[in-house]
């Protein structure tokens, strides 16, 4: 958007605190500019046909919605 790649980039998660950097070269920008093309399509695709199949993985043990979840018998 500026016209300049960032010299780095930074996830900071700041409860534990933990940083997590990396550094942008133009190939991992433009792979990520590629997922996240990937990622748009897919929720457009989902909001046309209104499928929504949930992902279940680890973080199910954690999630809110897991009562009222399809993939844990939820209707
Ligand atoms: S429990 Fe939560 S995280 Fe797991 S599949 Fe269902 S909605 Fe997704």
């Amino acid at each position: 958007m500026l016209g300049r790649a960032p010299a780095e980039v930074r996830l900071l998660h700041l409860r534990d605190p933990v940083t997590i950097s990396a550094v942008a070269t133009p190939q991992t920008i433009r792979g990520q500019q590629q997922r996240t093309v990937a990622v748009w399509g897919a929720i457009e695709r989902a909001c046309e046909t209104e499928d929504f199949r949930p992902k279940t993985g680890p973080l199910c043990n954690f999630c809110h919605f897991k009562p009222s979840c399809p993939a844990f018998g939820a209707a």
